[in-house]
């Protein structure tokens, strides 16, 4: 009876296949379908790589195997292993830390195909051992989200909620060159959601409302300086609290030299504002727009401005001022 070596009936999620019995007979029948490759390993090597077809195994179609088994024609000992050279998709998700290591949660979907077997057998399968359909599909997962996970690290957290397309694009170009490595094509990838924590959410909702970054990066800042205020002895409870519109300022900005020797020009008269009032000019988080320190509500767009007990502005729904941290409500 004539050796037939087949994958039958693949899964739509297998990857690779390896034939059971490892003695191969001379004359076997070889078939390889459309959208597979078969290929001839011996000790972790390979040796010849079939395309679609009905292949007759003989020592002119194996001519590196004939050779290593010393020109016999007695059956040998070979790993057939087949590869599924279709599309594939694979889900992701995981966690990570932006570049100012706020937590992130991320998930998606990725396609993928072999695009070199004899890379992706040599690095993937034969480099790691795995002949396993199974194996092969989780360690393709964990390399794309440990690849996900380190890229994204790179990205503000402003940038993942504002400019996700832009992102998205840049870290796919990335993951394409990692997977060109295992001898893969990533077809594409789509990131479905990005999510951070509640303290992080509200801190983004008054970055992308107020662009001011750098008061919003202060705050755990101006917090631990609040809390070491608050210990420190004989300091009553909420003494670092009176500290914070001070340290909460933004940095004043180099001042402009003065053209006329500091005396403004004719026509601005008293009208000159000092940099100090704007500094502590309060800022719509709704519509963007400066609005009377303490208001209740935007003279512009008629929001209602929610403050913590300490009059610091806070986003709708929040449950801790992201300034001072005093709980609301
Ligand atoms: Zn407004
Ligand atoms: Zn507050």
């Amino acid at each position: 009876m004539v050796q037939v070596i087949e994958w039958v009936n693949p899964g739509g999620d297998e990857i690779i296949w390896r034939y059971p019995n490892e003695v191969i007979k001379w004359g076997a029948q070889l078939i390889v379908h459309e959208y597979e490759v078969a290929v001839f390993m011996r000790d972790g090597k390979i040796y010849d790589v079939f395309g679609p077809g009905r292949h007759t195994l003989t020592t002119q179609n194996l001519p590196l195997l004939y050779k290593l088994v010393g020109g016999s024609n007695s059956p040998f000992k070979a790993t057939v292993i087949f590869v599924s050279m279709k599309e594939f998709q694979g889900k992701y998700g995981g966690e990570t830390q932006t570049r100012e290591l706020a937590p992130i949660k991320y998930y998606g979907v990725y396609w993928f195909k072999v695009a070199d077997p004899v890379q992706f057998i040599t690095e993937v399968v034969g480099g790691q051992s795995l002949y396993d359909a199974g194996d092969v599909s989780r360690f393709i997962r964990a390399y794309f989200n440990e690849g996900m996970m380190k890229h994204l690290s790179a990205y503000s957290i402003v940038d993942l909620f504002q400019n996700l397309d832009m992102v998205s694009t840049q870290v796919k170009v990335k993951l394409m060159e990692d997977f060109r490595r295992l001898g893969l094509e990533l077809v594409d990838v789509k990131i479905e959601g990005v999510n951070t924590t509640d303290e992080w959410r509200q801190r983004l909702f008054w970055l992308m409302h107020t662009g001011n970054a750098q008061a919003v990066m202060q705050m755990d800042t101006v917090k631990q300086v609040a809390a070491e205020l608050g210990k420190s002895g004989g300091a009553s409870v909420g003494t670092g609290m009176v500290l914070i519109p001070q340290l909460m300022q933004p940095v004043q900005p180099a001042q402009p030299a003065q053209p006329f020797g500091g005396v403004p020009p004719a026509g601005y008269g008293g009208a000159v504002q000092q940099p100090q009032q704007v500094a502590q000019q309060e800022i719509c988080p709704y519509c963007g727009k400066p609005i009377p320190p303490g208001a209740r509500f935007c003279p512009y767009c008629g929001h209602e401005i929610k403050r913590c007990p300490n009059g610091h502005i806070v986003p709708e729904g929040a449950r801790f001022c992201p300034v001072c941290g005093a709980k609301i409500g």
